[in-house]
């Protein structure tokens, strides 16, 4: 058989993949899994844009290819509206929108637009494995911006050396962030925006979980900072605000020349998705309001866990956003090691940290996301396990 492309050689297996065949393979031998793995919402997605797919699915305009330059522009104008309504930023629908077949694949095509054999990007190390592996595949290199602890989880951009920050082209940020539930203020995309201008770098800022949050925060958007619009683009998503994962539909928000390369490369892979879906996501935007009962839920499946793991020693802060925790091993393992043990010993999936770049080593991370969890019991249980495990 032909050997796939050099290429593929340079890169791991899809993480997610090997989560899957570890949860896979505890059901196989009848146990009872809390998986805390993969973060994907359990709650369905509400019946009003079920009921919007379904009429939109009913209209045979819907049944052939979306032949808009940069998606249905009904749906262009809801994200507009939505993001004057959410962030206080006014877009051009008809210039600084651009329909997505889910966030992942506008992150990911967005390196093959900007990065050739032997350029740079900056990416956070830990992070969305997304950003890192298509700059590699498109034969990038990439410098990784460790976020720590000490330093809220964001990126010192002070450290990263000028020769670096001049060569590199793209620079990738997340907030809220996965994996480690950080936050970042509107200061610090000021921030970013001038670093940007002055090293002459396109930003590239992954909006996922703008809403997963708690305790009456907000996040800020990446284009909520001054000039933001000159310097990059922000990526959202549907899948997390209204449980719409499987649906495909996501949107890149911003500079309209960076769209446009984007939409070119696009174009030539992709001939959009289902327009029913888009119509169903646009109506969804339209009718927006915060979903209190999902947050409510994440909300007390977070205080579960986290007031559980400080009882027995951690010392966590809840996260602000996002369905994350981000918690450190025991000493004396590595993240593989603790994640092998809570499987083993408690029947526990989570992520290995080092799954998401050398700088996650010394981490696991917890995904609030359980399936089958009405109140917070299985987060209940967990804790449990987790105490008789580690005793
Ligand atoms: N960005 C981040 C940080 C994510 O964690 C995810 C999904 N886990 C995505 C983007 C992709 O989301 P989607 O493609 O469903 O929009």
């Amino acid at each position: 058989m032909v050997p796939p492309a050099a290429r593929l050689g340079q890169i791991p297996p899809y993480l997610f993949g090997e989560l899957a065949r570890a949860r896979a393979k505890a059901k196989a031998e009848g146990r009872d899994l809390i998986d805390l793995g993969i973060g994907d919402p359990d709650q369905p997605t509400p019946g009003p844009i079920l009921d919007a797919l379904t009429r939109a699915a009913h209209d045979p305009a819907t049944h052939r290819y979306d032949e808009s330059d940069a998606g249905w522009p009904p749906f262009l104008a809801s994200v507009a509206r939505w993001y004057g309504r959410r962030f206080g930023v006014e877009l051009d629908p008809n210039s600084e929108v651009l329909l997505l077949i889910g966030s992942k694949e506008g992150l990911a095509h967005l390196a093959w637009a900007y990065i050739d054999p032997g350029d740079l990007a900056l990416v956070p190390d830990p992070a969305y494995t997304v950003y890192k592996m298509n700059t590699l595949l498109a034969g990038g290199d990439v410098h990784g911006m460790p976020l720590r602890a000490e330093n809220g989880f964001l990126p010192v951009l002070e450290e990263i050396p000028e020769v670096i920050a001049d060569h590199a082209r793209l620079l990738y940020l997340n907030y809220p962030n996965n994996p480690t539930g950080a936050t970042a203020p509107l200061e610090f995309f000021t921030k970013v925006v001038e670093f940007a201008r002055r090293h002459h770098l396109i930003v590239c800022h992954d909006c996922a979980y703008s809403e997963v949050y708690f305790d009456g925060y907000r996040p800020p958007s990446f284009l909520q900072a001054p000039g933001a619009k000159e310097v990059g683009i922000e990526i959202h998503s549907v899948s997390k605000t209204f449980n719409m994962t499987g649906w495909r539909v996501g949107f890149a928000v911003g500079n309209p020349e960076v769209l446009q390369a984007l939409n070119r490369l696009k174009s030539n892979i992709d001939s959009k998705q289902f327009p029913a879906v888009d119509r169903a996501a646009a109506y969804a935007l339209d009718t927006w309001t915060e979903d209190r009962e999902t947050l409510r839920l994440y909300q007390r499946r977070r205080d579960i866990l986290v007031s559980g793991l400080n009882r027995l020693g951690w010392n966590l802060e809840p996260p602000k956003a996002t369905f994350y925790v981000w918690a450190p091993v025991r000493p004396g393992y590595t993240s593989a090691e603790f994640a092998k043990l809570l499987l083993e010993r408690a029947g526990i999936l989570v992520a290995p940290g080092n799954g998401y770049g050398e700088y996650g080593e010394g981490y696991v991370r917890m995904a609030l996301t359980v399936s089958g969890d009405k109140n917070g019991e299985r987060l209940e249980e967990a804790v449990d396990r987790l105490a008789s495990a580690l005793s």
